[in-house]
């Protein structure tokens, strides 16, 4: 079985224009012709967090963005509050914690989301926090954070910068960085942006930049100041994945030729699909709908039923070349978790759904053939009806 249907919460499947773009001849990364591709290339980014701040481009996995946040923001031994909905807020806690910052988590069960309530009485339990972190889409549960409510409380209640992980949301999910107050997103280029993995983007406010000057807190690679100053200058300061360049220029061009309203509503519609046919299926779903991210479906909690998810994905991979995520840390074996970002279609649900009825029969585990699916077609069918007749539902 050499055909694989990649469809785990990044890395996701390249577009072949983007594959092909990423073939260009080599470029010197201080030549002309790379700071044309730069300047093209970054100004197109800001819409895609709804900013009219400059992205900074790191040639580094999402992960490094989260770190240069935290590094480039606070001080060690400041306060700051990290809002945990699952293994992604771990993370970002964790490298908080070990720049020596006080720590503060807000602990939220996996699977739902934060509350902005029982944040804004966190923040009056710690007045002193200098940043609170929060993460957009939580991958490891299939949340949506409501990153807008809980950065108007930390604006009501405190000077805090607020944080972003927007990782696996950026470009798939609506982001108005700057009417939402939000003063660091970051996001990496191997989930809704298509790429491969290797580019950790960066967009920072006017209000952030200031605490970042104001940082003696030493730092080098992750600098954002050194991004920023070469940035001025269309340039990097040390040498970009330039080949990731020309496929961000390529995914630039198929969003803006979809247009980013459109692949924003792409995302939701795959989510609807992919959630029908799961309930259709008789399946549990980790999160309600009204927490459900347009990005990654988690399905389980499978405690005490007789489907294993580990079996089930081993079966998938194996005899239909249909890759599914597995938990992480405390999900880990508990659930499965269906990636539907970046470039995917409503055709792709359809495929992903058949072949996950096929193997739940293949395993012995009572299925409906064909329900699930016929509930995900339903969904399309309603969504194309509805914009076929303009705005009347
Ligand atoms: C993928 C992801 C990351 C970054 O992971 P890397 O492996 O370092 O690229 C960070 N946060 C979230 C929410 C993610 O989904």
């Amino acid at each position: 079985m050499d055909s694989i249907h990649l469809r785990i919460p990044g890395p996701t499947p390249i577009p072949p224009r983007i594959q092909q773009a990423m073939l260009a001849p080599m470029i010197g990364h201080r030549s002309g012709e790379f700071k044309r591709l730069y300047a093209e290339v970054t100004a197109q980014l800001p819409p895609l967090f709804g900013t009219r701040q400059r992205v900074l481009v790191l040639t580094a996995s999402g992960t490094a963005a989260l770190e240069a946040a935290a590094v480039n923001a606070v001080a060690p031994g400041e306060e700051v509050i990290v809002v945990v909905t699952g293994a992604f807020g771990d993370r970002f806690a964790a490298i908080c914690e070990r720049y020596g910052l006080i720590t503060r988590r807000l602990e939220v069960a996996w699977g739902e989301a934060a509350d902005p309530d029982r944040l804004r009485a966190f923040l009056r339990q710690h007045p002193k926090a200098k940043a609170v972190f929060l993460t957009y889409c939580e991958t490891s549960t299939g949340v949506l954070n409501p990153v807008a409510e809980l950065a108007r409380v930390v604006r009501e209640e405190s000077e805090a910068l607020v944080i972003v992980d927007g990782v696996s949301a950026i470009g798939g999910a609506p982001c108005e960085m700057d009417s939402w107050g939000l003063d660091i997103v970051v996001t990496g280029s191997q989930k809704a942006l298509m790429l491969p993995p290797g580019l950790a983007l960066v967009a920072v406010s006017e209000r952030a930049w200031q605490a970042i000057e104001a940082n003696p807190a030493p730092r080098f690679y992750l600098d954002l100041l050194a991004y920023r100053k070469a940035a001025e200058e269309a340039s990097s300061p040390y040498t970009p994945a330039v080949s990731l360049f020309f496929g961000l220029r390529e995914a630039l061009a198929m969003i803006e030729e979809e247009t980013l309203d459109a692949a924003v509503a792409r995302h939701a519609l795959l989510r609807d699909m992919t959630r029908a046919a799961i309930k259709a299926l008789g399946l549990p779903l980790l999160a309600d709908d009204a927490a459900a991210s347009p990005t990654v479906t988690a399905v389980g909690p499978f405690d005490g039923s007789v489907l294993d998810p580990e079996a089930l994905r081993a079966c998938l991979r194996k005899r239909h070349g249909l890759v599914l995520a597995g938990g992480q840390k405390k999900l880990k074996g508990r659930i499965f978790r269906i990636g539907h970002m970046g470039w995917c279609a409503p055709f792709d649900i359809l495929a992903v759904i058949a072949a996950l009825e096929t193997g739940l029969a293949e395993l012995g585990y009572p299925v409906a053939l064909g329900k699930g699916v016929q509930a995900a077609q339903e969904v399309y069918v309603r969504h194309v009806s509805r914009a076929h007749h303009g705005s009347a539902v």
